[in-house]
């Protein structure tokens, strides 16, 4: 259990430790590599380092280029899933598994194996398979994903970049295999090239840390946006969310970023990681080079000088 001395929002100076964690981190870049199989993201410089926390009080801190736009890509399943989940409820469960793949995060292995049911709602396969329960739903899903992205960032200027989604398509062959073999078991009902098309607009979408730290808040609030005065989720649902970013939220090397860092949490190729101290706050860093698992190396870095320096691993 933590005690009172190890739990100090109260008395943190983030402004200071963000500042000291920009330093520390500069031995780090230069040793992963940004990732550019889809051709777009290899465009961005690879030194780029932001990070915001957004606290219960609705504070902000950021350091760096907290305020520039990146691509999300796979931290934008984390909102589907909230979206489909607040929409439709739990019926996603019943589309989707509760459990990490060991596998990378575009594996066909185990969908084969498991009769088109992906493991979880973080791989892409599981993305796909939540998008598809969003799309049944009336109306435009990107507009609907894009208006509840800007609603929850409280940022109007939030925007998916066509440049990306083209390249991703381009390059979509696997994603496009995984769609194809979840259909044949009768796993998906969309009309696959809208699924491809909507899945990557929502992984093009472009926020900043400070837009994500913001979107992010309330999983860290039991479902509450106290920067919004609203609930966007229900205690419930915000508990199984903060449990499968634990459990599959970073790629397949879950488990050293628990023993390392100690956050839920989800990651994008993109270079971002948002991450949440349930009670307390959000934190989300952006730094685009890459590990061998897909999430930011200097970004799980960062992260794990934050929690060490706060304490606020929930561990
Ligand atoms: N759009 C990317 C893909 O499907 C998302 C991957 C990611 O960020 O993990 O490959």
């Amino acid at each position: 259990m933590k005690t009172d001395q190890h739990k100090q929002e109260d008395v943190q100076d983030y402004q200071a430790i963000l500042e000291s964690i920009e330093e520390a981190v500069q031995p780090c870049f230069g040793k992963g590599r940004v990732a550019n199989y889809i051709p777009a993201l290899g465009q961005v410089s690879p030194n780029k380092f932001g990070m915001t926390v957004r606290t219960a009080r609705g504070e902000c801190f950021s350091v760096g280029d907290a305020n520039e736009p990146f691509s999300i890509q796979s931290i934008s399943k984390l909102f589907v899933l909230q979206l489909v989940m607040s929409q439709l409820g739990d019926v996603v469960w019943e589309r989707v598994g509760k459990e990490p793949s060991g596998d990378r995060f575009n594996s066909l292995m185990k969908l084969e194996l498991e009769h088109g049911v992906p493991r979880n709602p973080f791989i892409n396969a599981g993305a796909l398979a939540t998008l598809d329960l969003l799309m049944s739903l009336s109306g435009d899903t990107r507009e609907r994903i894009l208006n509840y992205m800007r609603y929850l960032g409280l940022n109007k200027t939030i925007s998916s970049n066509a440049t990306v989604v083209n390249s991703e398509l381009e390059h979509a062959h696997i994603n496009r295999a995984m769609i194809h073999l979840m259909k044949t078991y009768g796993c998906i009902d969309s009309d696959p090239e809208e699924l491809i098309a909507t899945y990557c607009y929502q992984c093009a979408l472009e926020m900043s840390c400070m837009d994500l730290a913001t979107a992010g808040l309330p999983l860290a609030m039991d479902g509450y946006s106290p920067l919004h005065g609203d609930t966007v989720l229900s205690g419930k649902q915000n508990k199984r969310i903060n449990a499968v970013m634990l459990t599959c939220g970073m790629y397949d090397s879950v488990g050293s970023f628990a023993y390392r860092v100690g956050l839920p949490a989800k990651s994008g190729v993109g270079g971002g990681i948002l991450a949440v101290v349930p009670g307390e706050l959000s934190v989300a860093v952006w730094s685009p080079e890459l590990d061998k698992s897909g999430n930011s190396y200097v970004g799980t870095a960062a992260l794990e000088m934050f929690t060490s320096m706060t304490h606020a691993s929930i561990f």
